[in-house]
């Protein structure tokens, strides 16, 4: 009766692999999201304003005082000049946002410039539009962009295209270099970027995160997509945001009116409290890095072998020396019996890439770290 839209796609991998560390009590190093709780201050400011009456629908684009506090951050950060009101919108998250900027964009028959692995909302959202998936992949250990082999997919027909840095798989952070060989590339193109910038608090080793938000001649181009729940450790409130310039962005909000309409009013004003001290987002790079450090550390003396991470909150390690299995099948295996649950990454690539790597997410307890490591140590030393 119902002819599929998209015929190829299952359960996510996420939900999948969260499903089966639950089934096994498995540590569960897959699905990206911190197992710690946020800031205490943040749920009382959240009760403050439910209680204070901030209950109704929020405007459509976003509490002015967050989207302030937003373009305050960005601009500090990123040495942009943006106008709260015309720039910034909040999205029930980052794939929310996604999804609306693909929607308005794509038409069938565009183009889109996907760089693989890609975070696996990508390739639906342009699906449903029409649009055709041109493919970029990056291969391990380094997982970077080689500009002139990216060159030759830009053809008349690309609308559009995908950038997620730090990026998610790999914990590759792309460099002033990229940002200016992109820049060279779309100069005179009438091409747009989506960026992805949901880990951009999360870069390690004295890195700077290079936003499209600091090169001129990107922004113009561009929707950039933020995360509250990746920056604050609450994946589960789905509030994230878009950053566009203003003739953009004025279509991104035609379509986000009529599929979302507005985001949860008291998070949004406590949200706005909270990140308007500093102190909130300057240090979470830190504190992933020093959780990056130590399961970095527990691998050691193992054959799973770490591969650079130089942001997100994932790492990535090779199993190679330990099976030859293909990836989705060791990701269950090492969940069943060995007690941790990952991510295969062949699943974000179009044509199932499989090298014998998994991801790991490090977003978790000093104590779910040791007990993964512990588990890890003694089946693969
Ligand atoms: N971004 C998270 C990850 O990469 C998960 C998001 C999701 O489950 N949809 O693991």
């Amino acid at each position: 009766m119902l002819h599929s839209k998209l015929p190829d796609v299952g359960l996510s991998i996420f939900s999948k692999m969260s499903h089966l560390a639950a089934q096994h009590e498995a540590v569960n190093l897959s699905q990206g999201f911190p197992s710690f709780d946020c800031d205490e201050r943040l749920f009382e400011l959240v009760h403050h304003h439910m209680q204070g009456g901030c209950n109704q629908y929020a405007p459509m684009t976003g509490v002015p005082e967050l989207r302030h506090q937003i373009a305050r951050k960005a601009n500090l950060l990123y040495d942009s000049d943006l106008d709260a009101d015309t720039h910034v919108n909040i999205t029930a998250g980052a794939t929310q946002a996604v999804f609306t900027i693909i929607s308005t964009v794509i038409r069938p028959g565009d183009e889109v410039i996907v760089i693989d692995p890609a975070f696996d909302c990508y390739r639906p959202a342009i699906a449903l539009q029409g649009g055709v998936v041109v493919p970029y992949s990056l291969t391990a250990p380094d997982f970077r962009v080689e500009w002139e082999q990216f060159a030759e997919l830009m053809s008349p027909r690309t609308r559009l295209i995908i950038l997620n840095t730090p990026h998610n798989p790999t914990g590759m952070v792309m460099n002033a270099d990229d940002m200016t060989a992109l820049s060279d590339l779309l100069r005179g193109t009438d091409i747009l970027l989506l960026s992805d910038e949901v880990y951009e608090h999360m870069v390690f080793d004295g890195k700077r995160h290079e936003s499209v938000l600091r090169y001129p001649e990107l922004w113009e181009r561009s929707f950039a997509v933020f995360s509250m729940g990746k920056t604050f450790h609450v994946t589960g409130w789905k509030v994230g945001y878009c950053i566009a310039p203003e003739t953009l962005m004025r279509e991104f909000r035609k379509v986000h009116q009529y599929n979302v309409f507005s985001v949860n009013t008291p998070v949004q004003y406590a949200l706005a409290d909270y990140m308007s001290d500093e102190a909130t987002w300057r240090g979470i790079s830190d504190m992933y890095q020093q959780k990056r450090d130590q399961f970095v550390a527990q691998l050691t003396g193992t054959n799973l072998v770490p591969l650079p991470c130089e942001g997100t909150y994932f790492i990535l390690a090779d199993y190679s020396a330990l099976s030859d299995a293909p990836d989705e099948a060791y990701a269950e295996w090492l969940t069943r019996e060995v007690g941790v649950a990952a991510i295969p990454i062949s699943v974000f690539y179009g044509d199932r890439r499989d090298d014998r790597i998994l991801r790991f997410c490090f977003a978790k307890t000093t104590e779910e770290l040791n007990a993964a490591g512990r588990r890890l140590a003694k089946l693969l030393s």
